[in-house]
């Protein structure tokens, strides 16, 4: 993912080496430049707006002395503006005082959150935590067996419904979880919860609800990156229906053009936390904005 995107800014900055002190017109010339490449690579309207009016703004008024070069100069603004859309610095998990931390999963049904629930669990075991995950997708029929089977993977145990129990309420696995996050001493519990395809008012309402039993200290958006400018749209459905505190992108391994995903930090404005790049577990990582601006940016 980010490759054509990468490709075209590297190439357009490259334009620029070599030059003395560059116009006005020749920093509008890039400054479109950038924003044909941008669009190309879906970033979402609004967002591809204010960045080029920031970068064509701090790159008219910097100063030409100094140790860098104009051209240089241009590729640092522009850095550092990817940067600041990206969230800036990275936001770690907050924990509660009193454990547990309770950690929400929301998004659509395919996102990679049954997965992703797995990573941050494994994730979570290397820094010495002792988490439990929690079945509340009822409604996808392997859903939980797939959680379990995760969980194995991680080492840590499920939270499920007992079989034979009928399908059971997300509500109320939801409020007993808690209490057994207690009782063995679990210091953070994942929640996993049931997506659908397309945003849903009643999907919206039982994710509202979970969230409202266990009063997560996180609510992570799980959006698959894949699904191109769809993913500005959904974020904002779930930002309104239920509410988050940081977004997790998954397939970033995929070859889309990723600049939705790359939007919705600023759309939304809560952070990107996590990113997911393959099936396994180990392919996960906490989501640093200067990395990714510098990959971006070759
Ligand atoms: P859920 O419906 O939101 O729980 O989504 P799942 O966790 O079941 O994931 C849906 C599919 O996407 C599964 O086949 C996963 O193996 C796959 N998947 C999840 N995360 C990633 C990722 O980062 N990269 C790739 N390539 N596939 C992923």
């Amino acid at each position: 993912m980010f490759d054509t995107l990468s490709d075209r800014l590297t190439s357009v900055l490259q334009n620029l080496r070599g030059r003395g002190r560059l116009s006005d017109a020749d920093i509008d010339a890039t400054a479109r430049e950038i924003r044909i490449a941008l669009l190309e690579a879906d970033v979402a309207l609004p967002v591809v707006r204010t960045f080029i009016a920031n970068v064509k703004e701090r790159a008219k008024g910097a100063e030409v002395s100094g140790a860098l070069n104009p051209a240089q100069q241009v590729v640092k603004i522009v850095n550092e503006e990817l940067v600041g859309i990206l969230g800036g610095e990275t936001r770690r998990l907050s924990l509660a005082k009193t454990p547990p931390t309770v950690i929400m999963l929301a998004g659509l049904q395919g996102s990679g959150k049954t997965t992703l629930a797995g990573k941050l669990a494994k994730h979570l075991v290397g820094q010495g935590h002792t988490p439990l995950l929690v079945a509340c997708d009822l409604q996808r029929p392997n859903a939980v067996t797939q959680l379990q089977v995760v969980g194995e993977r991680a080492g840590v145990p499920t939270f499920a419904p007992e079989p034979g129990n009928g399908v059971g309420d997300p509500v109320d696995v939801a409020r007993r979880s808690i209490e057994e996050a207690k009782r063995a001493q679990h210091d953070i519990v994942i929640v996993d919860t049931a997506g659908r395809l397309g945003v849903d008012e009643e999907m919206m309402r039982q994710a509202a609800d979970i969230r409202e039993v266990v009063q997560p200290d996180e609510v992570l958006f799980v959006v698959d990156a894949m699904i191109g400018q769809d993913a500005v749209s959904t974020a904002e459905a779930f930002r309104d229906g239920v509410g988050f505190t940081g977004v997790v992108l998954t397939k970033l391994d995929g070859d889309a053009r990723g600049g939705a995903a790359l939007s919705v930090r600023e759309v939304t404005g809560q952070p990107i936390m996590f990113a997911s790049n393959g099936e396994k577990l180990e392919d996960f990582d906490t989501f640093h904005p200067d990395r990714m601006a510098s990959r971006i940016l070759g």
